[in-house]
């Protein structure tokens, strides 16, 4: 919460940890020596401009891109790669898998089965990855759906929804593998906006419940504001600037930042 102090991201408490990131595109390098900590349950979000590395840094987190160079933990545990013997080493896939089972991904375009029914998205991975029981499986998607105002769609298939519902649903599937890290990629981009306060009222509510770090790339200035611990200016795959959500906002001081804010609030 914007008011909770107790998230300092010192390496000590680091949930999250890049160090010494690197990630290239061919020759385009888009993250160069990136170093920063999420602590354990702290909400950051990554505002700057488009290209600036903000999804990469997430989907790095996912392992849905390969490290260039460099090392990411999550709970302390090497992601992709770790160091052995002096050498910078891939870590296996078994192991990597099982630290991304933590991890919970929503996506600006929903990704759902579009072959299944809402509950089917939803017990799919916790039957498939995590061994629940169907019957459990089920009652644990109903509870989600509750949450996210779903319960009367639980049969309906992802083209009968509208873009916030089927969004929504992505979020009960996220959640329903008990993430302990959620990352959220642009997930009201490409909803009308008449939609988007319903996805991020039930964001909110989850932030508000729950312990679960948070890693947010957004364009909502508000949405960042209010479920923010920490916010971090990006710009050409740099920090720019970082803050709380009310000192980045209300008084930028990089120039950077200040014709970012200027550009999108
Ligand atoms: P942001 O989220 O800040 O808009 P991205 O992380 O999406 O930025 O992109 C950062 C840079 O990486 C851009 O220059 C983009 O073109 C490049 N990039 C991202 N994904 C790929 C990819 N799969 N292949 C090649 N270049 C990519």
């Amino acid at each position: 919460m914007p008011e909770n102090t107790q998230h300092p991201g010192s390496p000590g408490t680091a949930h999250i940890e890049f160090r010494d990131v690197i990630k290239r595109f061919g020759s385009n390098t888009v993250l160069d020596d990136l170093n920063f900590t999420v602590a354990q349950g702290e909400r950051v979000t990554l505002i700057g401009p488009s290209g600036s590395g903000k999804t990469t840094i997430l989907r790095l987190v996912m392992t849905l891109e390969e490290l260039t160079g460099g090392y990411i933990h999550v709970g302390g545990i090497p992601l992709q790669y770790k160091e052995s013997g002096g050498k910078r080493v891939r870590v296996p896939d078994k192991e990597r898998r099982r630290t991304t089972q933590q991890i919970g991904m929503v996506f600006q375009h929903f990704n759902l089965f579009p072959n299944m029914t809402v509950r089917e998205n939803i017990v799919e991975a916790p039957i498939h990855v995590m061994g629940l029981g169907k019957e459990e499986a089920s009652s644990k998607a109903e509870g989600l759906l509750e949450k996210v105002g779903l319960s009367d769609k639980k049969d309906a298939r992802p083209s009968q929804l509208s873009g916030g519902q089927q969004q929504r649903v992505a979020i009960a599937r996220a959640l329903a593998m008990d993430p302990e890290v959620l990352l959220l990629d642009e997930v009201t981009s490409a909803l009308d906006p008449e939609l988007v306060g319903d996805v991020l009222g039930v964001l909110k509510d989850i932030a508000a419940e729950t312990d679960i770090s948070m890693l947010i790339v957004t364009h909502e200035m508000q949405f960042a504001r209010d479920v923010s611990d920490r916010v971090m200016m990006f710009d050409q795959g740099s920090v720019v600037e970082e803050g709380r959500p009310d000192k980045i906002f209300s008084e930028p001081e990089h120039q950077r930042t200040q014709d970012f804010l200027r550009a999108v609030l």
